[in-house]
């Protein structure tokens, strides 16, 4: 059921399932690339499918506990974590956008250039040509880039503030105990996987769960009694019991 959901952290490929003969309890995913030892990828990826299974089952369940039980609270982090993603990317995006347009204004000045130099008989008939195929296609492909870019801002728009989306689907799912094809298309977009690293002697493995609607999302840590004061605090069936 993970199939399509695992990408390999180092060059953005699918992972793929696999299993071992000699040990068939041996379910696992690997980088495609680097499986093809085609030079894209030089590292496995290699997770077990009972420990990623484990990882976002308690992640998910986690989400979906939190957020069924602390809507206001959740909503604004999942806004925080966004604004601070928007800005930055809107911030990146913008700039790209204004150099494009910046060359788009230089080309077609240089364009109308070209033209006048033709009429005062600067240019040969073939010089002018070869000018102006290559304007043309400079504009055409600033065009494209500037279409891009634009559609690019305007699908980040789309992603702004749908943490209510994301509440809707969690009021469907409130207790998540096992994880089924269902649940991970309903609340999954991606799931990048990072090689296994050493650190301090410890091996870990970092695993960044993507979200629809939402993206990746990091819940507050919290002791229990952190929790029921939030839960005093902001807690929907708290509130609703005294309504
Ligand atoms: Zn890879």
């Amino acid at each position: 059921m993970f199939s399509g959901f695992l990408k390999c952290s180092d060059c953005g490929a699918n992972l793929n399932y696999k299993y071992t003969n000699d040990n068939p309890d041996n379910h696992y995913f690997s980088c495609r690339n680097k499986r093809a030892n085609n030079g894209l990828c030089n590292k496995t990826h290699h997770i077990r499918v009972d420990a990623i299974t484990d990882i976002v089952t308690k992640n998910l369940s986690n989400i979906v506990r939190f957020a069924s039980q602390f809507e206001d609270e959740f909503v604004k982090i999942v806004m925080d974590e966004q604004y601070k993603q928007i800005v930055l990317q809107q911030r990146k995006n913008q700039s790209a956008l204004n150099e494009v347009l910046a060359r788009e204004k230089e080309v077609d000045l240089l364009y109308e250039k070209l033209f006048e130099e033709k009429i005062l008989g600067n240019l040969t008939e073939e010089r002018f040509k070869k000018l102006s195929y290559k304007y043309e296609d400079e504009q055409t492909a600033l065009r494209q880039k500037v279409k891009h870019l634009k559609d690019v801002v305007a699908e980040e728009k789309k992603h702004e503030m749908n943490a209510d989306g994301f509440l809707q689907i969690v009021r469907q799912y409130t207790d998540i105990k096992e994880l089924t094809p269902e649940i991970l298309h309903e609340f999954i977009d991606k799931i990048v996987v990072h090689h296994r690293e050493q650190v301090f002697g410890e091996t870990v493995q970092k695993v960044e769960i993507y979200y629809k609607m939402i993206g990746y999302i990091e819940l507050p840590q919290m002791s229990k009694s952190e929790k029921q004061s939030l839960a005093l605090t902001f807690g929907r069936k708290e509130i609703d019991q005294s309504a």
